[in-house]
């Protein structure tokens, strides 16, 4: 066990670092960011900030020497980093888990393999494959660039089989999944611990509505029933199980004619369990932290109903948003991740809004987010 007063590391600096440092301070842990912006949202919150490329190795010794652990902020943290550390420290998650969560093509053929559902795909890294991938898959369909995807960012949609070609070259020639783009009844998402002796505590289920391929809200509980909230709690602790999971894992799902299929493993906290900051026992930052450090998971019961509401760069319009009109409600939470520029689609913070019921919750983000200038 790696215990309060002792130094752990995070590589990556942006909002997922920072909130997980934020939690690791609280325990009275020391902390170290490795990250190349001066300005990171985690390095101005870390006791350290070592202000590098994930790769430079004089950096890596540096942090190596310095933390008892060290985890990544997201799964593109180049592996030869994580190998390099993993000489030097406690390291998590461990690689096969990371090098399967980049890659969508890793990731859904390891689905497949251990029979959990999926959206129907195919593998597309040439331009031959694309008639074939086409015809097994159907139309509409989605072209995924394999790794490096986020936010939507990575993605073509393919309405007529002409379209391929363009949508392949315009996505780089890379390596893609061409997913068959589906009718979704609802999209959820279930963020777990799973620790060292296999023992994993789940989140309650959120609800998720995403706008232009960003996470907009999330809804806790999800509005769902009991069985499928249970499938979804069983699906993601599979998952978790398959890959020997040591941390804090999201799973997301699409709900297609009242069946689940899995979307995507994030092998990290994730910001459909930001609700987790205010509304249950243990945040997910905490759990990241406990993961790390070899100690028990904490409660993940829900202490209220709650609705996250994301905070994009376009409500910067020159000025921050009248955050008054925010903090004038006592059920509203607001985090802010501390990044100087604001740009469309740019996660800038969050606000959770906690209330007995769901209802009156949704209907103050609502008010909450028009105050902001965000109609919508
Ligand atoms: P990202 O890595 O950008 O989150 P996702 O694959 O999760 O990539 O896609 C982002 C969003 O796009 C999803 O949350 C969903 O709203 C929509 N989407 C993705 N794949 C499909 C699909 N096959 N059918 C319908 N909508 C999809
Ligand atoms: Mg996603």
């Amino acid at each position: 066990m790696i215990l309060p007063g002792e130094t752990i590391g995070v590589l990556g600096g942006g909002q997922l670092g920072r909130m997980f440092c934020e939690a690791a301070r609280t325990l009275g842990y020391q902390t170290v960011v490795l990250d190349p912006d001066r300005d990171s949202p985690a390095g101005t919150v870390a006791d350290q900030h070592i202000q590098a490329d994930y790769r430079d190795e004089s950096a890596l010794l540096e942090m190596g020497g310095q933390c008892a652990a060290v985890t990544v902020e997201f799964e593109n943290v180049p592996a030869e980093s994580m190998r390099y550390l993993s000489r030097l420290c406690h390291v998590r998650p461990g690689p096969d888990a990371l090098k399967i969560c980049r890659d969508r093509i890793r990731e859904k053929t390891f689905l497949q393999d251990h029979d959990l559902p999926t959206a129907p795909f195919m593998t597309v890294v040439n331009e031959n494959q694309l008639e074939g991938a086409v015809k097994a898959v159907g139309l509409p369909a989605l072209l995924k660039t394999a790794t490096g995807g986020y936010d939507g960012k990575g993605q073509q949609l393919i309405t007529e089989e002409a379209q391929l070609e363009l949508a392949f070259t315009e996505l780089g020639h890379v390596p893609c999944v061409l997913e068959r783009y589906l009718e979704l009844s609802l999209e959820l998402s279930v963020v777990l611990a799973r620790s060292s002796d296999g023992i994993t505590r789940c989140y309650p289920v959120a609800e998720n509505c995403h706008k232009g391929g960003i996470l907009d809200t999330s809804v806790v509980p999800a509005r769902i029933s009991a069985t499928l909230s249970m499938q979804a709690t069983q699906l993601a602790t599979k998952v978790a199980d398959h890959l020997e999971f040591i941390g804090v894992l999201a799973v997301e799902f699409f709900l297609v004619d009242g069946s689940l299929l899995i979307n995507e493993i994030a092998p990290r906290p994730h910001n459909s369990g930001h609700f987790t900051l205010n509304a249950t026992v243990t945040s997910q930052f905490e759990q990241q932290v406990r993961m790390l450090c070899e100690l028990p998971a904490g409660d993940t019961s829900l202490l209220s109903p709650v609705v996250m509401n994301n905070l994009l760069g376009d409500l910067w319009n020159d000025a921050p948003p009248p955050w008054e009109r925010l903090l004038k409600h006592p059920e509203a939470k607001l985090h802010l991740y501390g990044k100087r520029e604001a740009r469309p689609g740019r996660k800038m913070g969050h606000f959770n809004v906690l209330h007995p019921d769901i209802g009156r919750a949704l209907l103050i983000s609502k008010e909450i987010r028009t105050a902001l200038g965000n109609a919508g």
